[in-house]
C-alpha cells in the first residue's frame, strides 16, 4: 500500500506529480484546517506532509497519530510547533539556501522601488498624467553611498548586503544575536546594537526569522529611533512588527517611507491603511516566487519528505533531536 502524503497549498506541479506516482497523495488548497472534515479524515493516515503556511499545532497533532515529517517548502517555519513536534519525534524540515538569492533580489527591488518611488510614478506616467518636466515633488532618495542596516544578517541579509556593498556602494551596519566576520571582512559590515543601528541607518532593512523573541520586537520606540528621512523595508514576517505602530510612525513623519512584503496578516485587508499610502510599497508576499526557485524549492521539499517517509536523515532537517 502506498504511504500516505498531505500536500497543502504550494508545490510545484512536476513535483506534485512525482510524488503522486509514488504516494497516496492528497491535495488541499485555502481550506479551514481546523474544519475541512475530507481533510481532517485523510489527516488521521497520513505519514507525510509538504507544503506551504499549514499551521502545525498541537490541535492538528491530535488529529495525526501517524505523521512522521511535516516538510515546510518555505525557509520561515514559525507555522510549526517545533516542540509539539519533538514531543512526538516527528520531523520537521524547510528548504534554506535555495531562495537566499531570489529573496535578495526581491527585497533589495523593493528597496529602490520605495527609494526611487517606482510604483507611484509608474502609476503616473499609465494614467496620463505626464504632460511636463517634473519637479521636486516626485523626486526620490539615492540609494547608492547610503547607510544600510541589516537586522538579522543570516543567509539571506548577507546576499543583501552583497548587493548594497559591491552594486550600490552602501556602507552597511548589521545587529544579530552573534558577529557575522564574514561580513565584516568581505563588505565591511559593522556590527552595532539595535538601537545604535536604527539612529545611524538610511535604510533598515528586517530580515530575521518570526520567533517569540523577534515578534513584534520593532514598534513604536523604534519606529521613533530611527531618522526621520529613513525607509523601512520588511522582507521577513509581518509579525516582526507592530504594523499599527509602523502606521502611526508614516503618518505622523518619524520615518519617511517604507517597503513592505510582509503582512501582519496575510493576505492583508484591503482597508489597511497602510495600501492607501504613496510612500508605502507593498508586495504580496511574493519574496522567493520565481518559477526557477519555486521549481527548486518544491523539489528540495520533496527530498525531505521522501527520506523521512523511506527512513532516511532529510537533508534539512530542523529538529535532529528527534532523528536517531
Ligand atoms: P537565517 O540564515 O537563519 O538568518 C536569520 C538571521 O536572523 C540570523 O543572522 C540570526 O542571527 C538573526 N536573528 C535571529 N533572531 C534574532 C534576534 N532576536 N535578534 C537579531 N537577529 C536575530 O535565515 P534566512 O534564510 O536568512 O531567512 C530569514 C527569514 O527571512 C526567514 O526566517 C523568513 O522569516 C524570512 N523569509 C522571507 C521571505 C519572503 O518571501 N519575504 C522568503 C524567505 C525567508 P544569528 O546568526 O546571530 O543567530
Amino acid at each position: 500500500m502506498k504511504k500516505k502524503v498531505i500536500a497543502y497549498n504550494r508545490v510545484e506541479k512536476p513535483v506534485l506529480e512525482d510524488l503522486q506516482q509514488k504516494y497516496d497523495v492528497h491535495y488541499f488548497k485555502n481550506i479551514d484546517t481546523k474544519r475541512d472534515p475530507e481533510f481532517l479524515k485523510q489527516l488521521q493516515t497520513a505519514e507525510g506532509i509538504i507544503g506551504l503556511d499549514l499551521t502545525v499545532d498541537e490541535e492538528l497533532l491530535n488529529h495525526a497519530p501517524q505523521l512522521k515529517i511535516v516538510s515546510n517548502n518555505s525557509v520561515g517555519y514559525n507555522n510549526l510547533d517545533i516542540e509539539q513536534l519533538n514531543r512526538r519525534s516527528i520531523m520537521a524540515t524547510n528548504t534554506p539556501g535555495i531562495l537566499t538569492d531570489t529573496v535578495a533580489d526581491t527585497i533589495f527591488g523593493l528597496l529602490i522601488a520605495t527609494a526611487r518611488r517606482i510604483p507611484e510614478l509608474d502609476a503616473y506616467v499609465k494614467s496620463g498624467n505626464w504632460t511636463e518636466s517634473l519637479g521636486s515633488d516626485y523626486f526620490g532618495s539615492d540609494v547608492h553611498h547610503k547607510t544600510l542596516g541589516i537586522i538579522g544578517l543570516g543567509r539571506i541579509g548577507d546576499a543583501i548586503a552583497k548587493r548594497a556593498h559591491f552594486g550600490f556602494d552602501m556602507d552597511i551596519l548589521y545587529h544579530t544575536r552573534s558577529k557575522k566576520p564574514h561580513a565584516e571582512e568581505t563588505y565591511g559590515a559593522k556590527y552595532r546594537s539595535m538601537d545604535q543601528l536604527l539612529m545611524e541607518s538610511d535604510f533598515v532593512c528586517l530580515m530575521t526569522p518570526l520567533t517569540p523573541e523577534t515578534e513584534r520586537h520593532i514598534g513604536k520606540r523604534e519606529f521613533q529611533l530611527m531618522k526621520a528621512s529613513a525607509i523601512f523595508i520588511n522582507g521577513s514576517r509581518g509579525k516582526t512588527i507592530v504594523e499599527q505602530d509602523l502606521i502611526a510612525a508614516l503618518q505622523n513623519g518619524e520615518i519617511a517611507a517604507a517597503g513592505l512584503d510582509v503582512f501582519e496578516q496575510e493576505p492583508t485587508d484591503p482597508d489597511n491603511p497602510l495600501l492607501k499610502m504613496k510612500n508605502v510599497v507593498t508586495l504580496p508576499h511574493i519574496g522567493s516566487s520565481t518559477n526557477e526557485t519555486e521549481l527548486k524549492m518544491s523539489r528540495h521539499a520533496a527530498d525531505n519528505l521522501e527520506a523521512g517517509l523511506n527512513g532516511n536523515k532529510p537533508p534539512s532537517l530542523i529538529n535532529p533531536e528527534v532523528w536517531k
